[in-house]
């Protein structure tokens, strides 16, 4: 690292703080939301006017949504075992990203966020804690919590709860990347039916992102998956139920061997661990999704500089095609809790991929383009995923979450006019 690199880290590092220290310290903060200045808006908000919505929710449980903030409230869980990057950091330090991730809620769809960090790394008491809280919010957000954990975690949550829920380090990345990868297949000109992929990285983000791909057509014996210990095939013993799914008929044994003739990498696994000869080795147009944070699995200039024909997006802000979850998230809650679904289910999620990659094909609004200190933006290979300050993202992503969770019938307040709907969301 040159001295000005680690100067300008060491500044940045110090702004982070200093970010976070300003007051009211942290990034949230609860602000009444009805009159409150005479006796008689208190004696509304509280006693004696209060019972008057409690006895009406006690007859009719389904009147919290009118009475109460519960149907625009999600909370933000974790315990604190697998925070971005950095590992089992424990439920108090997971506090700022979760604040974060609250922020984010409230700036993009308008959504409150109480954020939960549990001391508990016992799946099962964990998912008891949940359950008991639950009550309070109108959906829930899982996330950075560890795998294989987070996979039990979830299914239990989403079959005993009957509110939006979705760990969005799984599903998140899952759609996102999903959207990427069809607007990328159709620049390279293949068919999701027929290209080969390779994933590296066998977490909670690969198994998710993987079995999307598959709903949407991916076929199973094009898959090869490979983690820390190289490709999972027959020749591996003691794999977890979620890699045993992925075992592939192949006599590849290490990344290497299995990129060759690869249409398609999707690395959520370590940074630096693909080479320019690797990436030399596959087929024509390679997809590259080199999604480890916060260095990718190759160099995003290292792979632009082997090949011209290549099309590559990270997790990173600072290159083309940076595949954020932020894109994802805030519009699915809103769109769920609009329509009061009863979950977020297969049907939603796929809804969510198509709207996001529709999106990237439109012409894109002059404020974004000034919004990144561009001259312009195209779909192409520079091009094929939104940008997160798209104030589009909140009216095609929201509806089209709500309208599929009304066709899978799991929404309980159907939303009767789209267009009013939609105007409500840019207002
Ligand atoms: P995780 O559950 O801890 O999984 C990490 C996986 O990577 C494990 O399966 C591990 O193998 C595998 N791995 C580690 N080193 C490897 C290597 N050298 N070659 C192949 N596989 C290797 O983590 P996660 O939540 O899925 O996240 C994985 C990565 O994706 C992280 O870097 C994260 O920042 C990134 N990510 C990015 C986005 C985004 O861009 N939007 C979203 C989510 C995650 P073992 O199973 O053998 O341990
Ligand atoms: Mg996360």
């Amino acid at each position: 690292m040159s001295n000005n690199t680690t100067r300008d880290s060491k500044n940045f590092n110090k702004a982070a703080l200093e970010y976070h220290r300003m007051e009211p310290k942290g990034k949230i903060e609860v602000v009444p939301s009805k009159p409150h200045s005479s006796a008689r808006d208190l004696s509304l908000a509280y006693s004696p006017g209060v019972a008057i919505p409690c006895l009406e929710i006690e007859k009719n449980p389904s009147a919290i949504y009118e009475y109460t903030g519960k149907g625009n409230l999600v909370a933000v869980i974790s315990n604190g075992t697998a925070v971005l990057g950095l590992g089992d950091i424990g439920a108090e330090a997971s506090k700022p990203v979760m604040e974060g991730k609250g922020l984010l809620f409230k700036i993009f769809a308008d959504i409150n966020v109480f954020d939960i960090e549990i001391n508990e790394k016992d799946p099962d008491k964990f998912i008891e804690i949940v359950k008991g809280i639950a009550p309070t919010f109108g959906g829930i957000n899982l996330e950075d919590i560890k795998a294989p954990e987070a996979f039990y975690i979830e299914q239990r949550l989403k079959d005993e709860l009957d509110i939006p829920l979705m760990h969005d380090d799984q599903h998140g990345t899952a759609i996102i990347s999903a959207a990427a990868l069809l607007n990328a297949l159709e620049i390279a000109g293949k068919s999701i039916g027929q290209v080969k992929m390779v994933v590296n990285g066998a977490g909670a983000a690969a198994v998710a992102c993987t079995k999307l791909y598959l709903a949407m057509g991916l076929r199973r014996e094009n898959v090869v998956m490979c983690d820390s210990k190289g490709v999972i095939s027959t020749s591996r013993t003691n794999l977890t139920p979620e890699k045993v799914e992925f075992i592939a008929d192949t006599t590849a044994t290490t990344l290497e061997e299995a990129l060759v003739g690869a249409d398609v990498f999707v690395g959520l696994s370590k940074g630096d661990v693909m080479s320019a000869s690797m990436l030399l080795s596959m087929n024509e147009n390679p997809i590259v999704f080199g999604l480890a944070n916060p260095d990718p699995e190759i160099d995003y200039n290292l792979a632009m500089n082997t090949r011209n024909d290549v099309l590559m997006a990270t997790g990173r802000s600072d290159f083309p095609n940076q595949v954020n979850n932020v894109l994802g998230f805030p519009y699915i809650f809103r769109g769920a809790l609009d329509v009061q679904a009863s979950c977020i289910n297969e049907e939603m999620k796929l809804a969510a991929v198509y709207a996001i990659a529709d999106l990237a094909k439109e012409s894109v609004p002059e404020a974004v383009i000034l919004a990144y200190n561009l001259k312009s933006l195209n779909f192409g290979r520079d091009y094929f995923i939104p940008k997160p300050f798209d104030n589009r993202l909140i009216t095609k992503v929201s509806a089209a979450v709500a309208r599929a969770a009304m066709e899978s019938g799991v929404a309980r307040r159907p939303i009767e006019n789209f267009k009013e709907y939609e105007n409500t969301l840019l207002d």
